[in-house]
């Protein structure tokens, strides 16, 4: 049980001129699943090396229940990182590879034995020791992987993009298996990708990463519905944004071309005539999804997205519409990228 604190981490990678991580803070809870969200290139992976011990950070402190690990050996630490790829050892069975770290660590046979078969019973593939990790498949070996990393009972579980190279359904169904096992361990994990959904569907908390800073930090809920700034409302996918221009927002006696309000693509409306809180456009797309019709419409020199679930029209392209932005479902955010 374990809880970790970052604090002001400086990374600048050798050679490079802008750092990778800047004085980067954040605590999590024991137990708790932290998902690291952003694009690539915005340093999840730099910090995962600093906290397995792969890279040094410049400046600042890891601890782990407040006592540092910057000085513990990276074996020793006890976080365990798991990948997209697997790395099982090919030429070994399943049994051997999930069995590997508590080798090293001069368990008997007997209780690598136990240890395996308990494992293998948590990731929901009794029986299979003795397959070859060739033989499995891409989820399959991501859940011997999964086994491998959690059978020394590691204090911080690190997972950087595990699911990010299978198929939509295998991924789903390890959202699940990976969500189910991290609860009924406990075991504070923080969990990297770059998919909005996954984040959500997988995590406690959110962290929003862009250039090797958060820019929020909360619970997928609160994340969705009202964040608190433009770059994060961005994250959850939001598009619209309305400054003091638009109709709507005047009437609500806006008169501050500072505020920004957000909304979100499936609160939108669009339809053939007008009415009270829209504005005419023009279709530009309109997307036949099943379960949703997704729309783009230019409103007053810019594109707005839509999504309305079914039942919903389809327009074709060049229609004139109307967009109603209901008030109720206008929020404001702070526009950091102005100040
Ligand atoms: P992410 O995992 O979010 O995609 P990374 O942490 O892998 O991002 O990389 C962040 C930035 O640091 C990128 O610009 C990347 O090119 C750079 N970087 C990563 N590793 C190294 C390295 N060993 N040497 C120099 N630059 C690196
Ligand atoms: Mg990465």
């Amino acid at each position: 049980m374990t809880t970790v604190n970052i604090i002001s981490l400086n990374k600048t990678y050798p050679n490079q001129s802008a750092p990778v991580l800047k004085d980067f803070s954040l605590s999590i809870h024991d137990g708790e699943m932290v998902a690291f969200l952003g694009p690539s290139g915005s340093g999840k992976s730099t910090l995962l090396k600093l906290i397995t011990g792969i890279e040094r950070p410049d400046s600042g402190d890891i601890q782990f229940d407040d006592s540092s690990i910057l000085n513990i050996d990276p074996n020793k630490r006890g976080a365990v990182l798991m990948f997209q790829k697997s790395y099982l050892f090919p030429f070994l069975n399943v049994e051997d590879n999930i069995g590997f770290g508590l080798k090293v660590q001069g368990a008997s046979s007997q209780i690598i034995h136990a240890e395996v078969k308990r494992m293998l019973n948590l990731i929901g593939l009794p029986g299979i020791e003795k397959r070859k990790s060739g033989q499995l498949s891409g989820g399959e070996g991501q859940r011997v992987a999964l086994a491998r990393a959690l059978v020394t009972n590691p204090k911080l579980l690190l997972l950087d993009e595990p699911l990010s190279s299978l198929d939509t359904e295998v991924r789903i169904n390890l959202q699940e298996v990976i969500r189910n096992i991290q609860r009924e361990l406990g075991v504070t994990t923080i969990f990297v990708t770059h998919d909005l959904g996954e984040a959500m569907a997988m995590s406690d908390r959110m962290a929003l990463l862009l250039n090797g800073e958060i820019v929020a930090l909360d619970t997928p809920e609160n994340l969705f519905h009202r964040p608190r700034s433009l770059a994060a409302a961005k994250f959850m996918g939001v598009s619209t944004f309305l400054s003091g221009d638009p109709l709507i927002v005047q009437k609500e006696a806006c008169s501050s071309s500072d505020k920004v309000f957000a909304i979100r693509p499936e609160h939108i409306r669009v339809q053939k005539d007008t009415c009270d809180q829209s504005m005419p456009g023009v279709v530009s797309d309109c997307v036949f999804r099943g379960e949703y019709v997704e729309y783009l419409v230019a409103v007053d020199g810019t594109h707005v997205r839509a999504r309305m679930s079914m039942p919903a029209p389809m327009f074709p392209h060049g229609a004139q519409v109307f967009v109603k932005f209901p008030r109720e479902h206008l929020f404001e955010v702070q526009n950091q990228e102005s100040a």
